[in-house]
């Protein structure tokens, strides 16, 4: 199989790890990639929102599959029109994509569906937000309705803040606040079956404690030792599977990975967000632990034929990721510093880049991904923190309590 993989970051190294390792892939191609993909893969420029372009390449490259790993290019139609020259993708419509690229259309589907999710008001003046941030009262929970990289919601005691945001954003949806641990839970829909991964839970405050800003996302783990049992069950049954039957009651049937963000509260799970493709970082741990090829299981998914793939297997333990970022990430990371320590096994590139000098730079944000498994959770932690020892950049930080509420016992889901 030949393959095209579309995307740049960290989740995409893991990616095109796991691509690259599937016996079916005889030719991997990423564009753009990165330094660390260009290990396993062909690198080709290409503007990957632009639908015509990704065609273009996917045509000449004489792909079988395109993998689109960023949401941008699938909101604005890459994996249309890829199909629409008969190539296939794995991702979903740009119609059904809008479950993450509007807010207010997941809130729609989710209602419609009798999806649990917190109750909320879409707001597009300053009297409404008023209204609302009154009506739900405190912690206040403000969202852009666009897609905002994680970084459009704002939770907050204080109301001029939230109010502040919601001036700022123009269309939000202010909701009510969620209290219990959150999980991510990732869904392979081929837009009838759908096969889920294992729940994983990743960091998006930028300090220790959940301090400081919302980011990207600092780190992450799974399978989660604390999970109420039954819950996967629970969440296909009670929001996976209503909301595809949904999507293709409207004829916009989702195919590709479906991120489900939920907070397990007291009344059970509820959706925080969606998204339409692998979570940044919790894709690292995911795929760390998937032993079933990737590309096989991809390709059965984008061709509808998830009903009869074997059942996905496991490597036994946990994986840990914890994610290096720039100085002055998230308002202003600076680029530019040079990296050392990368070549250790588990190191994930996410914003890097080659100076003219061929050093290794820092391009982005969050710069690297350090990700390890373990047989179980305290000692794949412990393994990827050493690889954080291992790694060298100039103004670099990171989180130092990836996974450790859970390794000390400390989390428990709130009983009603
Ligand atoms: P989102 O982009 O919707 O995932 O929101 C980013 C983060 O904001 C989530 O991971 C949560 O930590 C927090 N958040 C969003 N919505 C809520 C809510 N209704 N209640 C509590 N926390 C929330």
């Amino acid at each position: 199989m030949r393959v095209l993989l579309l995307g740049s970051g960290g989740r995409e190294h893991a990616l095109a790890l796991a691509l690259a390792a599937d016996p079916a892939v005889d030719q991997l191609i990423a564009a753009p990639g990165n330094p660390g993909i260009a290990a396993v893969a062909q690198l080709r420029p290409v503007a990957i929102t632009d639908p015509a372009a990704v065609t273009a390449l996917a045509t000449e490259l004489n792909v079988d599959l395109v993998v689109v790993g960023p949401e941008a290019p699938l909101v604005a139609g890459v994996a249309d029109a890829v199909r629409a020259k008969g190539i296939v993708c794995f991702g979903p419509s740009a119609d059904a994509a809008r479950l993450e690229g509007s807010k207010a259309f997941a809130k729609e589907v989710m209602a419609a569906a009798g999806v649990p999710t917190a109750r909320s008001r879409v707001c597009c003046d300053v009297t409404a937000a008023e209204a609302a941030l009154t009506e739900f009262g405190p912690p206040y929970v403000v969202k852009a309705d666009g897609l905002a990289a994680g970084k459009g919601v704002v939770v907050t005691e204080d109301r001029d803040a939230a109010l502040a945001h919601a001036a700022a954003c123009g269309d939000v949806v202010i909701e009510e606040y969620l209290a219990g641990p959150e999980a991510s839970l990732f869904v392979i829909c081929d837009g009838t079956t759908a096969v889920p991964l294992l729940p994983a839970q990743d960091f998006k405050r930028v300090g220790d404690g959940d301090t400081g800003p919302n980011t990207g996302g600092m780190g992450a783990y799974a399978p989660l030792p604390w999970a109420p049992p039954g819950l996967v069950d629970d969440v296909m049954a009670r929001v996976v599977e209503p909301t595809l039957a949904e999507m293709r009651r409207r004829g916009t049937p989702y195919t590709g990975v479906l991120y489900v963000g939920l907070a397990l509260t007291a009344a059970g799970p509820k959706v925080i967000e969606f998204n339409c493709r692998f979570g940044d970082p919790e894709a690292q741990v995911e795929l760390a632990l998937l032993e079933t090829p990737l590309a096989q299981l991809l390709h059965a998914a984008a061709t509808g034929h998830l009903a009869t793939a074997p059942p996905l297997r496991w490597r036994p333990g946990a994986a840990v990721t914890v994610i290096v970022a720039a100085e002055g990430y998230p308002a202003a990371p600076r680029t530019g510093d040079v990296i050392s320590g990368v070549d250790q096994p588990g190191v994930l590139q996410a914003g890097t880049a080659r100076r003219e000098d061929g050093a290794l730079v820092s391009a982005g944000g969050r710069v690297l991904a350090c990700t390890a498994t373990g047989a179980d959770l305290a000692s794949a932690r412990s393994a990827a923190y050493a690889l954080v020892d291992g790694v060298s950049m100039a103004g670099a930080h990171y989180r130092s309590d990836i996974a450790l509420a859970a390794v000390e016992g400390r989390i428990s889901v709130p009983s009603s």
